[in-house]
Formats: C-alpha cells, structure tokens, sequence
C-alpha cells in the first residue's frame, strides 16, 4: 500500500513537472491519460492535498474566479523569482532572478516598498496573445 501510495506520487509530481509553465484545474489533471488510468479521482484529490501542503505545488484562484488551478513549483527555483501570467492562455513565465532582483530593487527605490515575491504574480499578455 506504501509503495503503491509512492508510486501515484512519483507519476503525479513527473506529470506537474511535465507541465510546469502551465496552471491546470483537477478536472483538467484528470483528464490526461496517464493520470486517469493511474489513478482514481479520490487517490488524485489525496495526493495533491499532500503535494499542496509539502509546498510541491501551488494553488491559484482562477482568473479570481471560484475554480482553483495548480501548478508545480520547483521549490529551490521558484522561491527566488517573480512570475508573469498570460491572462490569454493562461501560461506562466518565471522571470530569471536577475530580473526580479532589478524590478525588486527598483520598486524599493522609488517607492520604499518590498515586493513579496512569494505571493506576486504579475498579470499580462505572452507574446503570442499580444500579436
Ligand atoms: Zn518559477
Ligand atoms: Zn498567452
């Protein structure tokens, strides 16, 4: 049971990897194939509950709607960078930590705020939805 419960593990966190630039609903997790022949509904619901609190990935309203998306979050990455999210389809861009450095240092500058980067996202439109 230990092992099969590490297995189910194992496939979800190579799936979110798999799927890091994009934020997905657990309706939609449940819908690929090698989540749904893997794992029941209730197994998925389990996991990610566990996966949400060890901080694996992230929770975000959608567009501030009532349905939830998730996304993987490379704990020793993510923690140090901002990220931009295309409100057209939805994709997530990390922003290198240079960059989040400069716009950081910049905002405390002019204005003598601190941006947690943590708990922003910065919305706007990829390059693809811009054209
Ligand atoms: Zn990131
Ligand atoms: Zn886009």
């Amino acid at each position: 049971m230990k092992e099969y419960s590490t297995r189910q593990r194992k496939l979800l966190t190579d799936f979110f990897k798999s799927h890091c630039d994009e934020q997905l609903t657990v309706k939609e997790i449940a819908q690929f194939n090698e989540i749904s022949d893997n794992i029941s509904k209730s197994a998925l619901y389990r996991n990610m509950k566990k996966m949400l609190s060890d901080g694996v990935i992230q929770k975000y309203a959608k567009d501030g709607g009532r349905e939830f998306v998730y996304q993987y979050i490379d704990k020793d990455k993510c923690a140090w960078h901002l990220h931009l999210k295309c409100t057209g389809c939805g994709k997530i861009i990390h922003l290198d930590d240079d960059a989040t450095e400069y716009v950081k240092l910049l905002i405390k500058d002019k204005n003598n705020f601190s941006i947690n980067e943590h708990k922003t996202i910065l919305y706007g439109l990829c390059n693809t939805c811009s054209q």
